[in-house]
């Protein structure tokens, strides 16, 4: 640990299916989805009064989405407004609009291929035995069998909680820097690819406030899943927020975060940190994710290297990418040997 390591908020009391009013033009409904990737559940922002902008829809759940339908009864929804399409930001996108008469906007569908059914269920498989014989793709050791069940719900929760929303195209492809605006607030989009190519962040002009969706988090650090996640890309997106004045961050989950100028330089810190750490295990002939991790997450329990090393490896994608390195492999897998370039 550094003094410029993140400080992370765990704090977060919500009250699942009404509306929270979080400050004079923002409104929170969160959908009881809680999980180890989702924290206490998706947030659903309405901004305005009046008439209003719905931020990231969430899952489709009957409940969270008759909280929203009577938290906006008797205004307007002028605009469905999406972060990015993983399952827990904007499938229920499509239900709202059976209620409101109004356009989702969003910087494009998702960016890979829904995976043809014929691969898909090997896919599927792979998971599965993946979480269910609690065999390590990064080749750590089995945990012991009391250890699995929690390990096995962590990947469920996974797969549930950051599926691709494959059907979602926005009516309106927002580019960055566009402006979107109700009768008392103003929206512009922001595009900050990394946790995904297609992640848009919403600034709110009149509160001086950013709706971060998946980007910037103040209770955990952002994924970065492969193939489309890019860390070079996250990193390059964080560094846009730099210079940005709003004061006030709502993330998808979690607590809004009301120290973002000390937060994102923060974040960026810490991935800077861990590639210099990468690059001195290689350095020292630490040349596979396993051993990465074994020596870095020394202050991890077993149930948390094959996150640990999932991590590492986006790490060592982006320094490949870069050039920095070389790898085994054509593309830098679990069990690729890697080595400086
Ligand atoms: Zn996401």
């Amino acid at each position: 640990m550094t003094s410029s390591s993140p400080t992370f908020n765990l704090e977060h009391d919500v009250v699942y299916g009404a509306a929270e009013r979080l400050s004079p033009l923002v409104r929170r409904v969160t959908a009881k989805n809680p999980s180890r990737f989702t924290f206490m559940g998706t947030g659903t922002y309405i901004i305005g009064n009046g008439d209003v902008a719905i931020v990231d829809p969430g899952p489709v759940d009957d409940n969270h989405v008759d909280a929203l339908v009577a938290a906006v009864d008797g205004e307007t929804v002028t605009h469905l407004l999406i972060t990015h399409t993983h399952g827990d930001h904007s499938p229920a996108a499509s239900v709202l609009q059976t209620h409101f008469d109004c356009p989702t906007v969003g910087f494009g569908p998702h960016p890979i291929d829904r995976p043809d059914p014929a691969s898909s269920q090997s896919a599927v498989s792979e998971a599965d035995s993946h979480s269910g014989e609690r065999t390590s793709m990064f080749g750590f050791d089995p945990l012991p069998d009391d250890d699995a069940p929690k390990a096995e719900s962590d990947a469920d929760g996974y797969k549930a909680d950051h599926a691709n929303d494959w059907d979602f195209t926005p009516d309106v492809v927002a580019s960055h820097g566009e402006q979107i605006g109700g009768s008392s607030w103003t929206i512009e989009s922001l595009h900050t690819p990394g946790h995904i190519s297609n992640h848009l962040c919403f600034a709110l002009a009149e509160e001086q406030a950013l709706f971060s969706g998946d980007h910037v988090m103040g209770w955990s650090t952002t994924i970065i899943p492969p193939p489309d996640g890019n860390l070079n890309s996250y990193l390059d997106s964080l560094r846009l927020l730099l210079p940005r004045s709003e004061q006030i961050y709502y993330p998808t989950h979690g607590a809004p975060i009301t120290d973002p100028q000390v937060l994102v330089p923060a974040l960026l810190a810490h991935r800077e940190n861990r590639t210099a750490q990468i690059l001195d295990c290689m350095t020292d002939g630490i040349d596979t994710i396993k051993q990465m991790v074994l020596r870095m997450y020394t202050h991890v329990v077993p149930q948390l290297y094959d996150a640990a090393g999932a991590s590492v490896m986006s790490h060592l994608r982006a320094l490949h990418e870069t050039g920095a390195i070389a790898c085994s492999d054509t593309e830098p897998g679990p069990m690729s040997v890697y080595t400086l370039s």
